[in-house]
């Protein structure tokens, strides 16, 4: 376990007791009992309580059908860059079965002029629904050269449950009705067949495709493997990672662009507030920071941009507070889409392109982990997600960057919180801890 490395946090008591296990710096909350992971998970998900007989998952049985070919040449993308896949910096695995996560290859159909997702995955921003439930048939499995079992389905490449366990060493994987089950001593993770959702430590992820299941095995996208699971899994083994000095602070909107209107007031003003408690914060901690603005003007978006890549070993934080209907309450925060994922917002919902931001895809994730997960774990607020969206400032940012929202203004309680001087700065340093910890979280392990 000793190159174990994890990206969490939830309390630093708990960070500090699972480093002797990991050596690791931890982003995402430790800390539950497997009963209490249950019971939160029913509150936060409202699931129907879990049936009481758990199925072994079918893990080992050798594919029958006929091996496709693991890296087909067809599928390669046509355009830089190359996606990223972990590079071990150290033999993670002492069984030696699985050596590294397969390279991502998802993305690249469609550049090759396939369109995909196919209708029957059609991203529309809300939860994908599929009349089967997720459960599939017909998909080819093959293994690939580090042991990882792979089935092709409806165009795209996932792996199976079994490997995954294998590969991050989870002691148990079991699957209850639609809820597939992941269990090692410092992690628990969930995911419902048929969604997208992804709870990490009961931590929400918002995953580029939904789960699905064939013949009794779980199987996730590739595409989440590699630019979601193994980054949040694995910090330390992100390769373009680089340490930083510098935080870029963007508070969102300003001037005559006021941002949503809140209850207590608006958006362009909390940001501004938050950004400089922020501020304080991390300039304690012996980083530097710039801001994209310090008063109340406006600042286009590609000027915010272009402020962050000037700056030399960054990172980027862009603020901002939500607007929607008085109900919709709670924290989200946004990574860059992933080459060939859908998007949440922004003009195209899959994108083969590769842009600026896609550089730093599995940082970009890792940072918002850290981010979230520490808000989350903090406050007793909505868990809305790590979600994924090509937001314009984070399209052509150079450096890691995120997009956080901190609860909805148009929320009479949440706004009530963000217009507290006493929350933005306990705010401001729950993100501050996550930056810490992100930076951590990266060095090579021992
Ligand atoms: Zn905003």
């Amino acid at each position: 376990m000793k190159n174990r490395r994890l990206l969490l946090s939830r309390l630093p008591a708990l960070g500090l007791a699972l480093a002797w296990l990991a050596g690791a710096s931890l982003v995402i909350p430790h800390a539950f009992a497997k009963e209490d992971t249950k019971e939160e998970e029913a509150k936060k998900t409202e699931d129907k309580p879990a049936p009481k007989k758990k199925k072994k998952v079918a893990e080992e049985e050798p594919a029958k059908k006929k091996p496709a070919a693991t890296e087909p040449a067809k599928e390669k993308p046509k355009a830089e860059p190359t996606p990223e896949k972990p590079k071990p910096k150290a033999d993670p695995a002492p069984e030696k079965k699985l050596d590294e996560a397969p390279k991502d290859v998802s993305g690249s159909a469609k550049a090759n002029g396939k369109m995909e997702p196919s209708s029957e995955f059609e991203e529309t921003g809300a939860e994908v629904k599929r009349k089967d439930n997720g459960k599939v048939t017909g998909g080819t499995s093959s293994k690939d050269m580090a042991g990882w079992e792979l089935v092709h389905y409806d165009g795209r490449d996932y792996v199976t449950g079994g490997s995954l366990q294998r590969f991050y060493r989870f002691e148990t994987h079991t699957v209850d009705g639609s809820s597939a089950w992941f269990r090692s001593s410092v992690l628990i993770m969930k995911a419902n067949i048929g969604s997208q959702d992804l709870l990490i430590n009961n931590i929400k992820f918002v995953l580029s495709y939904p789960v699905l299941e064939m013949d009794g095995k779980v199987l996730f996208s590739r595409l989440d493997l590699c630019k979601l699971i193994d980054p949040v899994l694995r910090p330390s083994y992100i390769g373009t990672a680089e340490d930083f000095s510098t935080v870029i602070i963007d508070p969102g909107h300003g001037g005559h662009d006021s941002g949503a209107k809140g209850v207590y007031g608006y958006e362009k003003d909390f940001t501004l507030k938050l950004a400089f408690q922020l501020k304080a914060d991390l300039e304690k901690r012996g980083l530097k920071v710039v801001m994209t603005r310090s008063t109340d003007e406006f600042i286009t978006l590609g000027g915010r941009v272009e402020i962050a890549n000037k700056v030399p070993h960054s990172i980027y934080v862009s603020l901002h507070f939500n607007s929607a209907g008085s109900s919709a309450t709670g924290i989200e925060t946004y990574a860059f889409s992933p080459q060939g994922a859908s998007s949440e917002y922004g003009a195209s919902s899959v994108d083969s392109v590769s842009f600026q931001g896609n550089h730093r895809d599995s940082e970009n994730i890792a940072l918002a982990t850290a981010i979230h997960a520490s808000v989350i774990s903090h406050f007793k607020l909505v868990d809305r997600g790590v979600k994924r969206a090509r937001w314009y400032v984070l399209k052509g940012l150079q450096r890691p960057g995120i997009l956080f929202e901190g609860g909805f203004v148009t929320s009479p309680t949440d706004c009530r919180l963000i217009a507290a001087d006493n929350f933005r700065v306990e705010l401001a340093h729950t993100i501050g801890d996550a930056i810490s910890n992100y930076k951590r979280a990266l060095k090579p392990q021992r």
